[in-house]
Formats: C-alpha cells, sequence, structure tokens
C-alpha cells in the first residue's frame, strides 16, 4: 500500500515540474493522499524527494523513478488507445494498474511495438528508454493495422481485434489467422491480399482491425 502512495507521489511530482511548478502548497493541494504530511516525511526518509524555502523538488533518486513510473503509464495509454481502442475509463484504469507491474525488457517491448512514440495520447511527453536511443526517433510502428501497410510488403499477422467476435471466424475461415504470412496487393478500391498461391479481397472495415507486422 505505502508503495503506491510513493508511486503515485512521485508521478505527481514530475508532472508538476513538468510544468515548472515546485511550491509545497501546490503538492499539498494536488495530492489525493489522506495523510499529505506524512506522506511528504516519507519521501524525504527515503531520498526521493527535499524539502526546502517551501519548495518540494525529486532528488535524482526519485526522478529516476517517477520517469519509469511516467513511461510507463503513457506508453500503456498510447497502447490501450492506438491498438485496443479501449474507452477513456478503462484506459485510466489499467494504465494505472500497469505501471506499477511492466518489467523494464515489457515496457521496451512495447515502446518499440508502438514505434517509439514521443507523446501520450493526451500530447504529454513519454520519457525515452533505453530502446528509443537504438533506434531513430518516430520511426514507423513495428505492427501496423493492415489498412496502413504498404502495397507490395509482405507482413505476418500478429494479431486481430475483431469488433463483433462473428468476424474472427469469417476471418479465419479464409486464412486470416495470427501468423500467417501475406502480401498486400493492392488496397483500392478494396483491400486484395495474397496468402501462398491464393488472392483474398476482403473489407477495408475488416482489414482495419488485422494487424501486421513487416517481414524483411
Ligand atoms: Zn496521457
Ligand atoms: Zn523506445
Amino acid at each position: 500500500m505505502e508503495r503506491e502512495r510513493i508511486d503515485e507521489a512521485l508521478e505527481l511530482l514530475w508532472i508538476l515540474s513538468e510544468e515548472e511548478h515546485h511550491d509545497l502548497k501546490r503538492f499539498r493541494l494536488s495530492s489525493d493522499d489522506h495523510d499529505v504530511e506524512s506522506l511528504i516525511n516519507i519521501l524525504n526518509e527515503e531520498g526521493l524527494s527535499v524539502v526546502r524555502n517551501n519548495e518540494i523538488r525529486l532528488t535524482d533518486t526519485g526522478k529516476g523513478l517517477a520517469k519509469g513510473l511516467i513511461r510507463r503509464y503513457r506508453l500503456a495509454e498510447r497502447l490501450f488507445t492506438d491498438v485496443f481502442d479501449l474507452s477513456k475509463e478503462i484506459i485510466d484504469e489499467d494504465a494505472c494498474k500497469m505501471e506499477h507491474i511492466l518489467s523494464e525488457e515489457l515496457t521496451d517491448s512495447v515502446c518499440t511495438f508502438l514505434g517509439h512514440p514521443p507523446t501520450c495520447p493526451h500530447g504529454k511527453p513519454i520519457p525515452r528508454g533505453e530502446c528509443c536511443k537504438k533506434y531513430r526517433l518516430n520511426v514507423q510502428p513495428v505492427v501496423v493495422r493492415l489498412t496502413d501497410f504498404e502495397v507490395g510488403q509482405t507482413g505476418r499477422i500478429v494479431f486481430i481485434t475483431p469488433s463483433e467476435a462473428a468476424r474472427i471466424s469469417r476471418l479465419s475461415s479464409i486464412g486470416i489467422i495470427a501468423g500467417t504470412v501475406i502480401k498486400l496487393v493492392q488496397k483500392k478500391p478494396s483491400i486484395v491480399l495474397q496468402i501462398d498461391e491464393t488472392m483474398i479481397a476482403i473489407d477495408p472495415e475488416l482489414a482495419k482491425e488485422v494487424f501486421v507486422k513487416r517481414v524483411v
């Protein structure tokens, strides 16, 4: 429980400092902790923050932890918004859970999968990770919707997110299942794929729910 209180406080301090707010009063007012004074003491005792001249600031250790939490939260927001089209309430709640449980490796995988996005859906910066340094920023996401795939490219279907359950069986009956290697032959007027020697035309609405990863 205490861990979570500390995490929430670290995140709040990070967000406030993004807006150049360091005053202690502001932190007290913004925190929804049941005992802000004890929380501030804990943060200071653990060397995560320092209070001086009525200002509270993260220490380097505090910053490091806060950066990781914010990074996981904002990446989770991106993942849930861009890939799963989840509602706002679910995104808030689940992004909060993800920030506490994602390991560093998994976080970097999510980041890479999304193409190292620079901001969350609200336009707030996502702190960069080790994975981002290795790649050029703003590269194409690794996994894209079939509708965003380029004609002539070959890719492997990674997952399908059907809005209706019936669709998945319709798709699988024509060979569109996770793991299948496809070549995008045409996008207009209809979407045409090649699977082995077979050409398959699919509805653009359906194609939007199919995610592919480029095979090089
Ligand atoms: Zn956000
Ligand atoms: Zn990255």
